[in-house]
């Protein structure tokens, strides 16, 4: 099945094991550079509006200013993220294909588990994620052939295995490109100083990792960098269930 659909969604002549070991050394910009010229307007960079993704966010712009710009609004993010996403519309000029949830998914939801449901249950916060996160995404990357993402392999064991250039099993084999893969958080915000990127106001009030407002909080001090995120359970990993496999936090 998979492979059926890696040759219908990976161009002719890519074979995504041998770019994986070319790029595996390569820059992060030549990365992204053959993911925009090898797939035009049929690859995105999706991206929450962390440091990392607009990290690749401005090198992808640098390589081509038409570059695709995708992200969720999910209902729930904090304040300081659209003031980001506004400042980046300023700077780049560049339109952000922003992806909602399904209103009656969300309405059912919330009439049989109300606002909040994710503190009480992870099954719940599952949920909560799928319909505000995950649906939207699979939805926004059913017409591509690849995406882009900033995700780095020191962010976390579930992130561990990350490839600069993998299939996506999750979303129909199509590729995913992972710049950053190798990249440390310190790389990442030495970019940001370098090029005086815009950033979420939130890193500076101790936020290491930002996504929604109601399941974020800040890190102490030695703390991991995602400890911040769905805090209260135990032993889950630190994962909405966009980056895992396609059985991961499934509620149907
Ligand atoms: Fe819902 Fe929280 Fe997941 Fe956002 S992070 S989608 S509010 S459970």
């Amino acid at each position: 099945m998979l492979k059926e659909e890696k040759i219908e969604t990976v161009p002719s002549g890519v074979d995504i094991a041998t770019l994986a070991d070319r790029f595996q050394d390569g820059s992060a910009e030549d990365v992204i550079r053959w993911a925009l010229e090898t797939y035009g307007s049929r690859v995105a960079l999706s991206t929450s509006f962390q440091a990392e993704g607009m990290v690749i966010l401005d090198m992808a712009y640098k390589v081509s200013p038409d570059v695709r710009v995708l992200t969720v609004d999910t209902g729930r993010l904090p304040q300081e993220t659209h003031d980001l996403m506004d400042r980046v519309r300023e700077r780049y000029g560049i339109p952000i294909e922003v992806y909602y949830p399904d209103p009656n998914e969300l309405a059912e939801m919330v009439a049989k588990h109300g606002s909040n449901a994710f503190y009480r249950s992870v099954s719940l916060r599952l949920l909560c994620c799928n319909i505000r996160k995950v649906n939207p995404i699979d939805g926004a990357l059913g017409s591509l052939d690849a995406w882009v993402s900033g995700l780095r392999r020191s962010q976390g064991e579930t992130r561990a295995r990350t490839k600069t250039i993998e299939l996506d099993a999750a979303h129909r084999g199509i590729a995913k490109v992972n710049p950053l893969a190798d990249w440390t958080y310190e790389e990442v915000w030495e970019y940001t100083r370098k090029h005086d990127l815009p950033y979420n106001d939130l890193y500076d009030k101790g936020y290491t990792s930002i996504g929604c407002a109601p399941c974020t909080r800040p890190v102490e001090p030695g703390e991991d960098m995602r400890a911040g995120r769905w805090w209260w359970e135990d032993g889950m990993p630190k994962e909405c269930g966009i980056h895992l496999g396609p059985a991961w936090g499934r509620t149907s």
